[in-house]
C-alpha cells in the first residue's frame, strides 16, 4: 500500500531508479517508474503523482521539456530535477520551468527522499489553504470552508468538512480508515475505524449522487475525478 501517496521517478539510469524504489518505498511513498521523458510525461498526466523525480538528461524527450509541457497544461505536481552537472542546474533555473527542487548527482537517496518528503509537505500547505476545488459537481472554497453541490450550498460539519476537503486534496488517492483517522481527527485509532465510516455515510448523503467519494473494498475511500481512471 502507499500510505504517503505515489511518486513518480523518470531517471533512465536503471540502479539509480532502483535505489530510488527502495528508499522511498521505504518511507511509505509507491513508485512508478519511467525511463524516458515521453513515457514519464504520460505518467505524470495519467497517475496523479505527488511528486516527481525528474532526471534532466533523458532518452527521446529531456526532463527540461517535459516540466515545460506539464507547467503549460497547469499541471502543478511538484517537480524535483536529477542534474548530472552543476551546469545542467544552471540551465534548469535558466529556464524557470517552475521546478522545486533540484539534486546534482552523486546524491545520496537519503536526501533526494527528504527532498520529495518537503515538496510534498509544502504542496500540501499551500493547496490546502487558497484555492477554491472542485471534484465533479462538487466544488469547495477551502479558505471560508464553504461547499456547493452544483450551485447549491450544503452545510457540512467542521469534521465533515475537512474529511471531504482531506480526500480531495489528492484525488484517486486511497486514504485507508487508520490514515484518515490520523490526518484528519489527528489522532490514531484509538477511538476505532467505525468513525470514518460514520462521517463518509453523513458526507454521502449530503452530497448526494454527486458524491465524489468512493469506497474501495477492504483498504478505505478516495475521492474520484470524473473520466479518472
Ligand atoms: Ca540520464
Amino acid at each position: 500500500m502507499t500510505d504517503r501517496g505515489l511518486v513518480l521517478v523518470v531517471e533512465d539510469e536503471k540502479p539509480i531508479s532502483d535505489l530510488l524504489r527502495l528508499y522511498l518505498t521505504r518511507e511509505g511513498f509507491g513508485v512508478h517508474a519511467e525511463f524516458d521523458g515521453v513515457g514519464g510525461l504520460t505518467a505524470a498526466r495519467t497517475r496523479h503523482p505527488v511528486a516527481i523525480v525528474l532526471d534532466v538528461g533523458l532518452p527521446g524527450m529531456d526532463g527540461t521539456e517535459v516540466c515545460r509541457q506539464l507547467r503549460a497544461e497547469n499541471n502543478w505536481v511538484p517537480v524535483i530535477f536529477c542534474t548530472a552537472r552543476d551546469d545542467e542546474v544552471d540551465r534548469v533555473l535558466g529556464l524557470e520551468l517552475g521546478a522545486d527542487d533540484y539534486v546534482t548527482k552523486p546524491f545520496s537517496p537519503r536526501e533526494m527522499v527528504a527532498r520529495v518528503k518537503s515538496v510534498v509537505r509544502r504542496s500540501r500547505v499551500s493547496r490546502s489553504s487558497s484555492e477554491p476545488v472542485s471534484v465533479g459537481a462538487v466544488s469547495m472554497d477551502t479558505a471560508r470552508r464553504r461547499v456547493w453541490v452544483g450551485d447549491e450550498p450544503v452545510d457540512l460539519t467542521a469534521t465533515e468538512f475537512d474529511l471531504l476537503a482531506h480526500l480531495v486534496s489528492e484525488p484517486g488517492r486511497v486514504f485507508s480508515r487508520d490514515q484518515l483517522l490520523a490526518e484528519v481527527w489527528g489522532y490514531a485509532s484509538v477511538v476505532g475505524s467505525r468513525t470514518v465510516d460514520v462521517h463518509v455515510a453523513q458526507l454521502r448523503a449530503k452530497l448526494g449522487d454527486n458524491s465524489p467519494i468512493r469506497t474501495v473494498r477492504g483498504v478505505g475511500y478516495s475521492a474520484e475525478v470524473s473520466g479518472d481512471e
